[in-house]
């Protein structure tokens, strides 16, 4: 089974045997270590500043992103939200479930969003800002700078989803100050899903500490606390860190988070050459290096991946709700090669001499 999935994605040899392991007792100085490692490698790779925090939750990434809601605003504050695909629409149900008064932005389909849509809301009072920075959906990458150049001159505080597109796209915590970037398990990590994790800056992390929330599992002082000595609330997914461990540290050894962007760059540049001769449209005019949407000019999209799955044993990401028959999108994450581009692209070609697409 070939995956091109963006998550669940294919996982190389060394994480899956872990998978394999019988699980460890976490109450340990042992697996506190493995947490303490996890914890600053991920810092390091978002490039987070000195005296910044990570913790883990378990719970997909969708946890995370409740939990930040939940921790980092509340009834008091005004939030922007870039609402350009489902994952953008779940901060606004997020916003609504939590009552925490927001303004919706809607960029044009298929585009990022402009310096002008964001100047309309300067000077507006707006304390918080939610974006996914690339919408996983449609495959949208939106422009970290000209976001974080607004909040700063606003003093808006920004959380950042980066959930699909963290070890895929250039980040730096730091440089753009960014208060909170959240990512998970079962993307660019490649591990299985069932962790997600949230980086915190100092100021993000005095939020926390000053705000009441009202849940036992979302409270992230708990959490922030006991991540203190590696360990967490309440029983992690021991499995998937021990893996996010692994994966981590190979990650570090091959050169780091530039080398990983590099490699994930590269099968996307040479599956988006390879497909240009093929009857799609791209969908998006701003690409993560995650994931490549395509909208097939001569067959229905959820088609095409149904034939993919059951006749070629491969895996392409469908869209859902009134997509579903317009766009399928096509991953880079997980323990893929340019010759897995290649047999993606042999099928393309397969399916065109049967005239289906
Ligand atoms: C995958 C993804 C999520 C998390 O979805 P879960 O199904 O809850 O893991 C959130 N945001 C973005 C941008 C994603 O790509």
């Amino acid at each position: 089974m070939l995956n091109f999935t963006v998550g669940p994605v294919k996982q190389q040899d060394s994480i899956l045997a872990i998978g394999g392991e019988q699980i460890p007792y976490f109450r340990t100085p042992e697996f506190s270590q493995t947490m303490f490692e996890n914890e600053q490698l991920l810092l390091e790779f978002a490039n987070a500043e000195n005296n910044s925090r990570a913790v883990f939750i378990t719970g997909s990434g969708t946890a995370s992103m409740e939990a930040a809601v939940m921790n980092f605003f509340t009834e008091d504050d005004k939030v922007l939200i870039i609402d350009g695909g489902n994952f953008g629409h779940r901060f606004v149900e997020l916003c609504m479930i939590h009552r925490i008064p927001f303004t919706r932005i809607i960029p044009t389909f298929g585009y990022g969003i402009t310096k002008e849509q964001l100047s309309v809301f300067d000077g507006k009072g707006y304390t918080g800002f939610l974006v996914n920075i690339d919408e996983t959906s449609i495959g949208v990458l939106y422009d970290i700078d000209l976001i974080s150049e607004f909040c700063r001159k606003n003093k808006i505080f920004l959380i950042v989803d980066s959930i699909s597109s963290f070890l895929c796209d250039p980040f730096d915590m730091k440089k753009n100050k960014v208060q909170v970037m959240i990512t998970g398990s079962q993307k660019a990590l490649a591990c299985p899903p069932g962790i997600s994790m949230i980086i915190m800056n100092p100021e993000a992390i005095d939020r926390v500490k000053k705000n009441n929330v009202r849940s036992m599992y979302f409270d992230l002082k708990v959490a922030l606390k006991d991540g203190e000595r590696g360990q967490t609330p309440f029983t992690p997914a021991v499995g998937i860190l021990r893996q996010i461990n692994v994966r981590l540290k190979e990650i570090s050894a091959s050169g780091g988070v530039e080398s990983e962007i590099r490699r994930r760059k590269s099968i996307a540049l040479d599956f988006r050459s390879k497909i240009k001769k093929m009857p799609f449209e791209f969908v998006s005019h701003s690409m993560s290096n995650a994931v490549t949407p395509l909208h097939p000019k001569t067959a229905v999209a959820y088609d095409i991946f149904t034939i993919l799955k059951n006749e070629y044993n491969i895996w392409i990401c469908p869209n859902s709700g009134n997509l579903k028959d317009e766009i399928f999108r096509v991953g880079h994450i997980g323990a893929l090669s340019i010759s897995d581009n290649d047999k993606l692209i042999e099928a393309f070609e397969d399916l065109q001499r049967r005239k289906i697409i």
